[in-house]
């Protein structure tokens, strides 16, 4: 893992030193430190966190602290109870989940988090907005040409990015 972690801060450096003014969009993980790039509308904010588990965890918890709470109120208890027979409907249950490689899963909160971090990156490097499912394909494209062997997805693609930099 240090390893990994060290592949990326590699990758930010030279990063950097292309593109100087990325400066003010890098910055640290509340939780774990480690350095990450931000959309520039965030620039200077240090309450932030990183796409590799520590906004996944954060995001589990508050949920978790939610329901908890909806639980202890009998006024929640009612809306929660609502909310659940909303999802069963299958009118409105969610359409179109788009898959990232050829795993017949949906993409899990992790990877959706992973995806927007590329595309924050993506955009940074090209200096326009690139889209969702650009990302999406260019993942497609790299999970495919390759077998992912015993890397995960995540440490997959920060090498690939590694050995093709921008
Ligand atoms: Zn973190």
């Amino acid at each position: 893992m240090a390893g990994l972690v060290g592949e990326y801060y590699v990758l930010l450096r030279s990063l950097r030193r292309i593109k100087p003014h990325l400066r003010e969009c890098l910055t640290r993980c509340r939780h774990c430190r480690i350095f990450l790039f931000t959309h520039p509308r965030n620039a200077g904010r240090h309450d932030l966190r990183c796409a590799f588990g520590c906004r996944q965890a954060h995001r589990k918890q508050e949920s978790t602290r939610r329901s908890v709470a909806y639980y202890r109120d009998p006024e929640g208890r009612k809306k929660k109870a609502a909310l659940n027979n909303r999802r069963r409907s299958p009118a409105t249950s969610p359409a179109g989940t788009e898959k990232v490689g050829s795993s017949n899963q949906a993409p899990s909160r992790l990877s959706e988090i992973m995806v927007q971090y590329v595309r924050v990156v993506c955009s940074l490097i090209e200096g326009r907005r690139v889209s969702r499912s650009e990302v999406l394909e260019m993942l497609r494209k790299v999970l495919r040409q390759h077998s992912i062997g015993r890397l995960s997805k995540i440490d997959y693609i920060v090498r690939q990015l590694n050995q093709n930099p921008p």
